[in-house]
C-alpha cells in the first residue's frame, strides 16, 4: 500500500493549555479553518464563515475524540487529545508521549498560570518541540510583552516571538508577520476568514525593526550557510528564516510565540501555517526504543514502514455506535486491516479488525495505515492503555519500563 501523504508532511501534535485559555475554542478553530481549505469552491458560496460554522456544528465536529485528522497546506495533522485538567496527569503524560510537538495556548491576560507550569514541565520530560499562542488579545487587559517575558521567567524557556500583535484589547486587528515582514489585518466582515496582507504600519515600524532583528540574531546560527549570510550583512529570504527556527524549535532550544484570539478567529491559521512549518514530522524525532520482551535488548522503532511494526496503545474510547476503540500510534511498520499483530502485554495474538481514521465530522474506514500515524482500532479483544501492538516475530515492549516519575505538585 502506498501513503496519500508522505510522512514528511504528517504532524502530529497536541493543544495544551490551562483550563480556560481557550484549547476548545482553539481546536475547533482549527477544525473549521482546516475544513473550510478542504471545502473551498463548494456550496456555501454567499453565506458568511459564521453560519457556515454553525452549521459544522449541527453536523457536530467530534473535538472530543482522543486523534482528529483534518488536513492544511497539503499536510495531514492529527490533532491529539490532551487533557486540560491536573487530575489527569497520566493521561497528560501518556498523550505526551505519542504526539511529537505541541501548541501551547495562554490567555493573554493571565499569562502563565500554575498548571501550565505543570504541563510544560511534563512536555520537558518527553522532549515535545512546543509552538506558544498567545491567545485572548482581544481582552481587557492583555499584553503580548507581559506573557512573553512570562514564558521566559516562569517556564525558563526561550520565547522567540514570531509575530507582534497590532493593537490590543477592543482594538486588536491582527498581526504583524516578522517574517514576512507584512501586517496580516484580519477582516471583521469575514469574521477573519480573510486576511488582508499589507505594509507594516509606520507607527510600529520601529518595533518591528527590533523585534525582528531579535528573532534572526536567535535562530541564524542553526543555519550555518544562513549564518554566513547574516554576519555579511545580506539580507535572509523567507526560506532561510523558515528554516532555522524550525531547527531551533525541534531542537527546543526556542519556543516561537504567535498571537491572536482563537474567540474571533484571528491568528489560527497563521498558526497552523507554524505547526507545517516548525513542528517536526515522525520522522524527526527520537526514534522511539522499545524493550525486547523475551531477550530485554533494546529495539529501536525507525520510522519505517518496511520495519516489524510497534505501536502503543494510548486511549481506549467506547463508541455507542461502533464498540470499543482502541487508539493506536504506530511508531514503525505498518497496521492493515485482516492482519494479526502480537499485544505484547498480554502476550496475546489479535487480529485487526476495521481501522478507522476520526476526521471533525466524520469517520473514515481504511485499510491500511503507516509508521507515524495515528488511527483508531475497532474491537479488539483484550487491549489496555499503555499496551504495545506488535509484530509476530518481534515481540516489544514499548511503556512502562521507562515511564518517567510523575511529577509532583510543590505548593
Ligand atoms: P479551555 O478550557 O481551555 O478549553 O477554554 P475554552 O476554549 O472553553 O474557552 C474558555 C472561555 O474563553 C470560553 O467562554 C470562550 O468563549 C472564551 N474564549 C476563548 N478564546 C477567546 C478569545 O480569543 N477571546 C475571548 N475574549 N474569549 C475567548
Amino acid at each position: 500500500m502506498s501513503r496519500e501523504i508522505p510522512v514528511s508532511k504528517m504532524r502530529n501534535f497536541g493543544i495544551m493549555a490551562h483550563i480556560d485559555a481557550g484549547k476548545t475554542t482553539t481546536t475547533e478553530r482549527i477544525l473549521f479553518f482546516t475544513g473550510v481549505s478542504h471545502k473551498i469552491g463548494e456550496t456555501h458560496d454567499g453565506e458568511s464563515t459564521m453560519d457556515w460554522m454553525e452549521q459544522e456544528k449541527e453536523r457536530g465536529i467530534t473535538i472530543t475524540s482522543a486523534a482528529t485528522t483534518c488536513f492544511w497546506r497539503e499536510h495531514q495533522l492529527n490533532i491529539i487529545d490532551t487533557p486540560g485538567h491536573v487530575d489527569f496527569t497520566m493521561e497528560v503524560e501518556r498523550s505526551l508521549r505519542v504526539l511529537d510537538g505541541a501548541i501551547a495556548v495562554f490567555d493573554a491576560v493571565a499569562g502563565v498560570e500554575p498548571q501550565s507550569e505543570t504541563v510544560w514541565r511534563q512536555a520537558n520530560r518527553y522532549k515535545v518541540p512546543r509552538i506558544c499562542f498567545i491567545n485572548k488579545m482581544d481582552r481587557m487587559g492583555a499584553n503580548f510583552e507581559r506573557c512573553v517575558d512570562m514564558i521566559r521567567d516562569r517556564l525558563k524557556a526561550t520565547p522567540v516571538a514570531l509575530q507582534i500583535p497590532i493593537g490590543a484589547e477592543d482594538k486588536l486587528e491582527g498581526v504583524i508577520d516578522l517574517i514576512n515582514s507584512k501586517a496580516l489585518v484580519f477582516d471583521k466582515a469575514s469574521h477573519g476568514s480573510e486576511i488582508a496582507v499589507t505594509e507594516v504600519p509606520d507607527n510600529l515600524k520601529d518595533e518591528y525593526e527590533i523585534k525582528r532583528a531579535e528573532m534572526i540574531d536567535a535562530v541564524a546560527e542553526y543555519d550555518e550557510a544562513v549564518m554566513e549570510k547574516y554576519l555579511s550583512g545580506e539580507e535572509l529570504s523567507v526560506e532561510e528564516i523558515e528554516l532555522c527556527i524550525r531547527k531551533a524549535t525541534i531542537a527546543q532550544d526556542i519556543v516561537p510565540v504567535m498571537c491572536g484570539s482563537a474567540f474571533r478567529n484571528m491568528g489560527v491559521q497563521p498558526l497552523l501555517d507554524a505547526v507545517v512549518n516548525y513542528l517536526p514530522s515522525p520522522l524527526e524525532i527520537d526514534q522511539m526504543v522499545g524493550i525486547h520482551v523475551d531477550t530485554k535488548a533494546e529495539v529501536i522503532c525507525e520510522s519505517d514502514d518496511k520495519a516489524p511494526m510497534a505501536g502503543l496503545i494510548f486511549k481506549l474510547f467506547s463508541d455507542p455506535y461502533i464498540g470499543h476503540l482502541s487508539f493506536v500510534r504506530i511508531y514503525s511498520g505498518f497496521l492493515e486491516s485482516g492482519m494479526t499483530v502480537l499485544n505484547s502485554a498480554s502476550g496475546k495474538k489479535e487480529r485487526v479488525g476495521r481501522i478507522l481514521k476520526m476526521h471533525a465530522n466524520k469517520r473514515e474506514e481504511i485499510k491500511w495505515a503507516g509508521a507515524g500515524d495515528i488511527v483508531a482500532i475497532v474491537g479488539l479483544k483484550i487491549a489496555g492503555t499503555g499496551d504495545t501492538l506488535c509484530d509476530i516475530d518481534t515481540p516489544i515492549a514499548l511503556e512502562s519500563l521507562d515511564v518517567p516519575e510523575p511529577v509532583i505538585e510543590v505548593a
